[in-house]
């Protein structure tokens, strides 16, 4: 059996029930098989593919919170410190009922390849809770996330690992966290990103992972003689990413007519409404329901149907394995020409083949989404020189890291003779340089 085979079978073995790792697993490896093989005795000698899919160390804790009626509750909490080869850890906080290691691991595996392809010097990690911030007051959600970071604050800092927001962790989240962090270990210092302007937060952070998307996506088209102006774009989820995205995309002259959330879709035939997107999920934090009130000739479906909307370009930004084989299939029916990922492996791996095999142009998240990360670094850069830079010199750092990500992902898809390939790209580029570092480190 092969080096990659082996290690493959080995990680299936030895964590089960733990699909959505083995999948990130299986398309890394077998993504950089080329490189692997080319030096098998070597890599299977150093036992290298065995360090990179084990964390370095995986932290499990109890969270008990008080709601508003004085009764107690118990969530888990997971800090995931994967590789931190070309960094110190970073990578987001996942709130939502789904959580749980197996999640937690796919998401630290990605994030190592991602914020390599960033350029940036920041190394793997990712966290969370399996509590659930919907339908909670202000006050829960203070006292969870006070008791989460209680425990947190002992493995994290600004040299070390630093959280930033994932699914149900935005602003407000952070806010509290980094609050008792400053509490706890009396340090003002950057160990979380995504924070609040006033107190070391980043301008266009908010608006990066979504905004990146764009920039790459444009610059995918630029390369292959078109750009956005005109296109009609599918887009699922009504969260930070997605909300950033509608609007960057409007703004480049493309119309976008889907968002969704985990009840429902909407179906703008005129353009979402972005003020009254943000109104509803940012402030209100209400359902798309709502959406109608802004919007009377929209429509509003119950369960998931965004990509059976014909459109140029598909951009999924809710979360893992949301667009599958018969999305996937109706996407080409209907002549989709890009599918970028703003979410964290939102297509399965069959719809993933599907559309690369009949000529859909398809950029993974690992580098399609990598803007939010690499924004993270640049607060991290802000905070270590006590300086705040301008949205715009933010932003247009972001659009020429955005650039980079995609000539480096097209380049290594050429260099191993699988252009057009940027799945491939984006791995052997981001293990590429951590594989260097690694080997520079010895065998730690
Ligand atoms: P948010 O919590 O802001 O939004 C998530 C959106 O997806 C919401 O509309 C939510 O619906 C919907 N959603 C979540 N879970 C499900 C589900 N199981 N089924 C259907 N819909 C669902 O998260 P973000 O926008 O921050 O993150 C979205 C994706 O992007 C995730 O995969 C995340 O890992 C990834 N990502 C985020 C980055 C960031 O900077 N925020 C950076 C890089 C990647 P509802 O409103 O009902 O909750």
């Amino acid at each position: 059996m092969s080096y990659v085979d082996e290690v493959i079978a080995e990680v299936i073995a030895k964590n089960p029930d733990e699909p959505e790792f083995h999948q990130a697993v299986r398309e890394v490896l077998e993504s950089i098989r080329p490189v692997i093989e080319a030096n098998e005795a070597q890599f299977r000698r150093d036992a290298l593919l065995e360090r990179l899919v084990n964390p370095e160390r995986q932290i499990k804790f109890r969270v008990p919170w008080l709601d508003d009626n004085g009764d107690v509750h118990v969530n888990t909490g997971y800090r995931v410190q994967f590789n931190s080869a070309i960094g110190p850890y970073k990578g987001g906080l996942r709130l939502h009922p789904s959580v749980n290691i197996g999640i937690i691991k796919f998401l630290g595996f990605e994030q190592i390849f991602k914020n390599s392809l960033t350029g940036l010097p920041i190394g793997g990690g990712k966290g969370g809770s399996d509590f659930d911030p919907k339908g909670k007051s202000d006050r829960e959600v203070m006292r969870f996330c006070q008791s989460f970071m209680t425990e947190l604050c002992k493995y994290i800092g600004a040299d070390t690992d630093v959280p930033a927001g994932d699914i149900g962790t935005g602003g407000r989240e952070i806010g509290y966290m980094f609050g008792q962090y400053k509490k706890i270990r009396g340090l003002f210092e950057g160990v979380l990103t995504g924070k609040g302007l006033t107190y070391g937060g980043s301008l266009a952070r908010t608006e990066a992972t979504g905004y990146g998307l764009l920039y790459i996506t444009d610059e995918l088209l630029r390369c292959h003689g078109e750009s956005m102006q005109g296109k009609t774009v599918v887009v699922s989820g009504a969260g930070n990413v997605a909300i950033y995205a509608i609007e960057k995309a409007q703004q480049l002259g493309a119309k976008v007519v889907t968002c969704s959330d985990s009840t429902g879709w909407i179906y703008d035939p005129d353009g979402i409404d972005v003020a009254a997107l943000k109104e509803i999920k940012e402030v209100k934090r209400a359902r798309l329901t709502e959406y109608k009130n802004y919007r009377p000739n929209a429509e509003y479906h119950e369960g998931r149907g965004v990509w059976q909307i014909k459109a140029d370009i598909a951009l999924p930004c809710a979360t893992q394995n949301e667009l599958h084989l018969d999305d996937a299939k109706q996407l080409v029916a209907n002549g989709c020409k890009a599918v970028c990922e703003g979410a964290n492996m939102p297509t399965t791996e069959d719809a993933t083949k599907y559309l690369q095999d009949n000529g859909v142009w398809f950029i993974p998240g690992k580098a399609s989404n990598a803007g939010g990360v690499a924004t993270s670094a640049l607060e991290m850069s802000q905070n270590s020189e006590r300086l705040s830079w301008s949205f715009e010199e933010v932003d247009a750092q972001l659009k020429k890291i955005m650039e980079n990500v995609y000539h480096n992902i097209d380049n290594a898809a050429k260099k191993y003779g699988f252009e057009g390939n940027y799945v491939v790209g984006a791995n052997i580029a981001g293990f590429e340089k951590v594989l260097d570092a690694m080997n520079a480190q010895g065998i730690v």
